[in-house]
């Protein structure tokens, strides 16, 4: 039986069991060192959201909606609440997130954590930009953070991957629409360049914009864009997905037969849309894999890898097709492949993933070492360009990979709680620093989760 604590790539088992979050200052207080992490629903990809040295506080379970003003749009909730929910919650009133990762099923603290960004990145930054205010607790206390209430914190705390603190409350400003649908274009190209001539003029005039690229067929791929409608539809899907995968699959489904096939099936029906603007449900746009239940179980057992990179504008032409051959030649089709343009707005997230540039999302069936030496070869390629890969979507990284994208982690380590920590953060931030040890000792553990029980 699976866990209900694994991390969306299913590369490792999660642990079978948590304590229930939010913990108080003292249970962190009297836990030995990184003997926690906040989990909230498992859809980062590798080991950011584990702590298999320690235990996981299951956020799940604090997920009120405590306010929300219709007039400014400010939404103050608990850290455990789903972004599903927060879109029912405020359609109606006729506000929808401001920025929204591609899965409606992860909590806003989590959310946060990741300071996770959109189709939309050239028009609203990351989450963390509409975040006015954090309720966090440390081992020292809790603690009111915002851009003007110890900002040095808040900085940390938005991207900061769960190891600052728990955050027990957000409020976050809400964006107005005028429909939560959205009226969409579709425009196929036939080679990268196409793509890059177009992809400014792209953002410039919507609201979202993203690419998806059919990598064994070329370069070809199709640009969607969207804004939103304006026909004042505020109703909100059914979320239960149409569809699953009922269970585990023996061997991955997926390969070079299956994946052409769907790429070229993905690749007709949207060359057929293509050239006209159309009004699309919400729910189909911002989150299509939503539809199809549990789909990651269609990489088998073994789970699948994203590697996730951002490249600055100066090196994106060279760097992005260098990942994609370097794939090709492995052998190693990517079943999802998306490229976007990120935008030049800041985030206030001190480890915040997103730089000016353009994102190349890539996923991979886990086929052992074969799989490793392709991502560590397109580690390679995106830090010799001067990007960064997302740690959130990692399980494998190296800490110098870690160290080259996040050359300030020293920070973050600097603000970390020491009762928190992440099997990502030992791989790297711990193995790169000279005093620090994130491992606790069995006994020392044993002791701690008695306390906390
Ligand atoms: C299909 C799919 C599409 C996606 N698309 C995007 C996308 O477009 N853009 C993007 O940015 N991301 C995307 N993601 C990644 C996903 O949105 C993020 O990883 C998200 O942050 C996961 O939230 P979660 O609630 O599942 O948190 P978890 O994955 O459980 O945890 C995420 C991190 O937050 C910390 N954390 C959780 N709760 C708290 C808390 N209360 N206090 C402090 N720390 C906490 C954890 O310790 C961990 O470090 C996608 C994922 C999937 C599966």
């Amino acid at each position: 039986m699976r866990s209900d604590f694994e991390s969306f790539g299913r590369v490792r088992p999660g642990p079978r069991a948590a304590v229930a979050g939010p913990l108080t200052a003292e249970a962190l207080r009297d836990g030995a060192p990184g003997a926690f992490l906040p989990f909230g629903n498992g859809r980062s990809y590798g080991d950011t959201c584990h702590n298999d040295a320690g235990t996981l506080a299951d956020m799940r379970g604090s997920a009120r909606i405590i306010a929300f003003n219709p007039d400014s749009g400010v939404l103050e909730a608990e850290a455990g609440v789903m972004l599903h929910r927060i879109i029912d919650y405020c359609a109606p009133y006729g506000f929808f997130l401001p920025v929204t990762p591609g899965t409606r099923f992860v909590t806003l603290g989590g959310a946060v954590a990741n300071d996770v960004h959109g189709k939309n990145h050239h028009a609203r930054g990351t989450l963390g930009r509409h975040v006015e205010q954090i309720e966090l607790v440390r081992s020292d206390g809790a603690h009111t953070l915002s851009r003007n209430a110890n900002p040095a914190l808040f900085g940390a705390t938005i991207g900061g991957m769960g190891l600052t603190g728990i955050i027990t409350r957000v409020r976050l400003k809400m964006m107005k629409v005028g429909s939560l649908n959205v009226v969409e274009r579709l425009q196929p190209f036939a080679t990268l360049g196409a793509y890059f001539e177009q992809a400014d003029a792209a953002d410039a005039a919507n609201e979202y914009a993203v690419a998806w690229l059919d990598q064994l067929h070329g370069e070809r791929g199709v640009l969607m864009t969207a804004n939103h409608a304006d026909d004042g539809d505020y109703r909100t899907a059914v979320h239960a997905p149409r569809l699953s995968v009922p269970f585990e699959l023996p061997v991955s489904a997926l390969n070079h037969l299956s994946l052409r096939a769907f790429n070229a099936a993905f690749h007709f029906a949207k060359a057929r849309k293509a050239g006209r603007d159309r009004v699309t449900g919400f729910a189909g746009f911002f989150y299509p894999l939503d539809a199809v239940g549990n789909w990651n179980r269609l990489y088998g057992p073994a789970g699948l890898f994203q590697h996730q990179s951002a490249i600055p504008f100066e090196t994106a032409r060279q760097a992005i097709p260098a990942m994609l051959d370097a794939s090709r030649r492995a052998g190693q089709a990517s079943f999802l492949t998306v490229l976007k343009r990120f935008g030049d707005i800041a985030s206030p997230g001190l480890m915040s993933f997103p730089v000016p540039g353009y994102t190349l999302t890539l996923d991979f069936p886990n086929r052992g070492a074969k799989t490793l030496a392709l991502l560590d070869d397109l580690d390679r390629i995106t830090v010799e360009a001067g990007g960064r890969v997302n740690p959130y979507k990692d399980a494998r990284m190296g800490a110098q990979t870690f160290a080259a994208s996040y050359p300030h982690w020293g920070q973050m380590e600097a603000m970390r709680d020491p009762a928190l920590c992440s099997d990502f953060w030992r791989r790297t931030a711990l193995a790169l620093s000279k005093n620090g040890n994130g491992s606790i000792a069995t006994s020392d553990l044993q002791q701690n989760l008695t306390k906390v029980s």
